[in-house]
Parts: structure tokens; sequence; C-alpha cells
């Protein structure tokens, strides 16, 4: 039988302003929150504790986080412990909290099930409550704080104009991407000098809905990350379903049991992203239990039951907490950090000193340029050569703000294609129509390829003579480059934290595969997201391939 320590305390020593209780919310509610008459007990949920006491922890860089995201498996206890955190944020007087959900069922349902049981069954709270003021759709207390509930579904209008020190959306994969700004202007007027809290629930579905989109463009993307007391592997992207052994979870890489009470939160994304995410995977949910080794054991042995018989998609959903395309990634973040420098070698332009030669060995230098086509996706110029077999990027710029004006950019490409000692340049047909023709006059037509993607065409490469155009076939040559990173082919000259920080990183990881109604399988990225540095990136490749073809990709 598993066998698994007891979670040593790890309550917060967190400097508490929580004004009345004097407590973190984690302990409040550990003392008075009751959830079907019991408890929460977060000493068997320590993944709760952090993303409970978001707003009074803080970080090692000095901060406080005050906007949150939870992507979560379904049944891992989010809607109790939302009206937990509620009811907790509550307790400040003159708080106004509001509630979203997309649907009036769902809205009744945590009034009902969520806040009302709670509060009933735990004596303390139900003193606190101005009954006067008690219905499904707004819950007041004595001490003038209140929650009001209200869905959203296609609509924000029933949002508008109420105002919000704490805005929580609840089964956000389910609101319209286009009403969020709109219902998140209800914390405009916020007057807490600490400013409002913001958290956004839900249970992923495809990748094109709002929570995937903001989990992928604003969250820190925090995984639950256990080191394995074997071999000390980490489960640097949380938990998943190589982790899941026959009795709990176990090491990937040793078989051994992992045990999540020694887990901690790590982000994947941007330190600086604007929201602290956290996935919380159904694996985590037996654990909650781990003090009964019966309710354990049926609980685990539920989950190989849906790993087995539920639609991939579904437990990819439902108990991991994840997109389901995202388990069909051409590469995935490891591969990407495996390809990454442990130095930082890449040439910053402003200190670009032109004695340096980045060519060793005399090889050539092929740069790529795709053209930004407005909203996410920016112009990225890349330079590549190789290093060996390696084919190895030595510098990246992508043109934001003013810069991405075409006056700038054009200049600005030229005078880089000069300053990397540039070979030839691939770039993007399709949108650079105009601009080209000005690369093709400043830096030479004949170093100078046009690539346009295809999804119809079945050669690799074709050339286009009436266009003067190498067509492609988008999905084979996207797998080339996809296929090199994978082999440790290519190589960034920046470490992966660097990579990460600069934003690149998503260009490379945002694609998943798709099957089109034709069945045809082909590439594609979630609506917000870009992969302009990957199509740079690629354009280098394809243009070095007319001086050293690859014989493994034919
Ligand atoms: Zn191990």
């Amino acid at each position: 039988m598993l066998r698994l320590e007891r979670p040593s305390g790890r309550d917060d020593k967190i400097g508490s302003i929580h004004q009345i209780t004097r407590l973190s919310p984690a302990n409040w509610i550990d003392r008075n929150v009751k959830i079907g008459g019991k408890a929460m007990n977060l000493r068997w949920r320590p993944w709760w504790v952090l993303p409970y006491n978001l707003e009074h922890h803080r970080f090692p860089d000095g901060t406080y986080r005050r906007a949150s995201m939870e992507k979560a498996g379904r049944q891992v206890e989010k809607s109790s412990s939302l009206a937990a955190k509620l009811l907790a944020q509550v307790q400040v007087p003159w708080t106004s909290a509001l509630y979203v959900a997309p649907s009036a069922a769902q809205l009744s349902e945590f009034s009902f099930r969520r806040i009302d049981e709670v509060v009933l069954t735990s004596p303390t709270l139900a003193e606190t409550r101005d009954l006067d003021a008690w219905s499904v759709s707004r819950k007041s207390f004595l001490n003038h704080s209140n929650i009001t509930l209200r869905s959203a579904f296609r609509s924000a209008d029933r949002v508008r104009g109420i105002p919000a020190d704490v805005l929580v959306l609840d089964e956000a994969q389910d609101l319209l991407l286009e009403n969020i700004p709109i219902i998140r202007e209800t914390q405009a007027h916020c007057t807490r000098p600490e400013g409002p809290i913001y958290q956004m629930l839900g249970t992923p579905k495809s990748y094109d809905n709002p929570l995937e989109y903001f989990w992928s463009m604003e969250s820190t993307q925090g995984e639950w990350v256990i080191r394995c007391s074997g071999c000390g592997n980490r489960t640097l992207e949380g938990v998943g379903e190589n982790n899941v052994g026959p009795r709990g979870l176990i090491c990937e890489k040793c078989g051994k049991h992992l045990n999540p009470f020694e887990g901690t939160w790590m982000r994947t994304g941007r330190d600086d992203a604007p929201v602290e995410g956290f996935r919380i995977p159904q694996l985590l949910m037996p654990y909650s239990y781990a003090y009964d080794p019966r309710i354990f054991g049926r609980m685990w042995a539920e989950i190989i039951n849906k790993m087995r018989f539920y639609p991939r998609p579904q437990f990819y959903n439902e108990v991991l907490g994840l997109s389901y395309d995202s388990g069909d990634k051409p590469v995935t973040r490891e591969d990407i950090r495996e390809c990454c420098g442990n130095e930082h070698t890449f040439l910053d332009v402003e200190a670009f000193d032109f004695k340096i030669d980045p060519r060793i060995g005399n090889g050539l230098v092929f740069c790529g340029v795709d053209w930004g086509t407005g909203g996410a996706s920016k112009t990225v110029f890349s330079a590549c050569h190789y290093q060996g077999d390696v084919f190895r990027n030595f510098y990246m710029k992508k043109f934001e703000g003013p810069e991405a004006d075409p006056e700038y950019i054009v200049p600005a490409i030229l005078n880089l294609l000069e300053r990397v000692r540039a070979d030839m340049v691939g770039v993007d047909w399709g949108f650079g129509f105009g601009l080209n023709s000005w690369i093709r006059a400043g830096f030479g037509a004949d170093k100078t390829y046009e690539f346009s993607h295809s999804q119809m065409q079945r050669e690799k490469v074709k050339y286009d003579s009436s266009a003067n155009v190498f067509v492609t076939n988008r999905t084979a040559v996207m797998s080339d480059l996809f296929r090199i990173i994978k082999m440790r082919g290519f190589q960034f000259s920046l470490t992966w934290q660097m990579l990460r920080d600069s934003g690149f990183s998503q260009d490379f990881l945002c694609n998943h595969k798709e099957a089109t109604r034709m069945g045809k399988m082909i590439y594609n990225h979630p609506p917000g997201t870009a992969d302009d540095a990957l199509h740079s990136v690629l354009y280098a490749f394809l243009v070095s391939q007319s001086r050293y073809p690859r014989a493994d990709l034919q």
C-alpha cells in the first residue's frame, strides 16, 4: 500500500494584513469554513494555500499579486475553494465582491450549493449575514460587505455599473472573450489603496476560449512541481499522465512514488506576467484524503478508470486541467528549453560589435523575416548560421510599438542584414508584398527569397516562376523545423530564462496539431497568440537549404 508522509505544517508565516481576523485567509478558512460540515483542512491540500493567500503573499522580488487564475480539472474542490476565499474576502468591512458565471444555472448552483451551504454549516458565518438582503443574486453581511452574483453568457449588460473591489469570473471557458474587458471595467473605480482583486477560474475545453487565451497571454502559468526523492527529477511541466502510477503519483523517470505534499508552485511562464496562474489537475485531489487509505485508494482507482475509459480530450480537460490540443504539441517546453544555451551569447543590436564575426568556420549567415499582420502578430527578424551540424539562431528581433511602422522596419531590417553580414534572406510573401520589393532593392534580388505557405500543395517546396515565389507545403516545412528542434539539431543563443522573458519561447510553443475537415493535419495556434519568431527562423532555415540541403529531411 502506498505510504505517505504526513505533510508538515506548511501554513504560512505570511505577514497577514487581514484586518478583522489578523489571520491569513488560509488560516481563517482553516478555522472558520466548513464544507459538508467538515473543516477544509489545508494541511492535506497544500496546493490551495498560495491561491488563497495570494494577495497577502510577498514574493521574493518584493511584490504582491492581486490578479490570479486557476485552470483546473473538474472536481478539484474549485467551487468550494472559491466560496471559501470569497467569504474570507468579505470579512473585510465594506468590501464589494462581484461573482460572474456564464449561465443563470451556474449562478444559482454557486449561490445555493456553495455560498449558502458553507455559510449555514459554518456557525460563526451564519451570524454574519444581513438577512434582509440575502438572496440568490445578493449576499449582504452585517459588516457592510456584500457579494453580488450575475450571469453574463452573451452580454455583459447585467454586470455594467456594479462596482467591484473583488471580481471573480467563474467557468470562464464559457464566457465570451470580448465581454471580459467590459466585465473588468467594474473594477476601474475601486478606491482601495492596494487596488482591486481579480480572479478567473475554469476548466479548459479547446484552445479557442478565454481561459486558454488569458492563461497563455497573461498568466505566469504556475505548475505544482514535485521533486522525486529517488532520482531528483522534478515534474517541471506539472503532474500529467506520465505520473499516473497504479497506486498513486509516480516519477516518470524512475517510477518511485511522488509525494505531492512536498510539491511547490513554480512558474513556467513569464515572471512579469500580470496574472498569477495556477493549474490544478485532478491528480492531486485523492491526496486530500491521503489520511484515509480507503478513500484515497477508491479515488485513485477512479482516476485510472478515467484514463482508460474517458475519451482523451475529456481526460485532458477534466482530469488534467489541460486543453486537449496541448497534448498534441509538435514541440514541448522541454524541447525548447534543451535547445537553449547555458550562456547568453545572443547579439544585442545596440551593443553589436562589428569586429566580432558571428560566423564560425566562415559559414554563411541565413536570415528570415516574418511580416506582422497586426494584433498579436509582429514582424520578427532572425539571423542563423550552422555551427557543425547544428542550425543556430544568433539574433532575433521583434518590431513592436513605434518600431512596427513600415517606414521604420524596412531600413532597420536592411541595416540588420548588413550588420550580421547576411548572405541570404528568406521573407514572407503573403503580407510583405510591398515591403519585399524594398528588401530586394536594398539587399539584392539574387539574395532575397520570397516564400508563400500553402495548405494544398503536395511538394514540400516548389518555385512559381510567374510570381517569383517559392510555394511551400506549410505543414511539411514546419514539421521539418519541429523535427530538428526535437532532435536538438537547433540551438538558441539565449538561455531559457531569457528566451522565456523575451516572449520568444511562446512563439515556438503556441502551435498544436489539428485536423482539417478533409482530415489533413495542419498546425494552428490559438487566437491572440503569435508564432512570428518561429516563422522567421523557418524562412532562414528554408534559404539555408539551398546551400546546405538536408538529406535527413528529404
Ligand atoms: Zn525519480
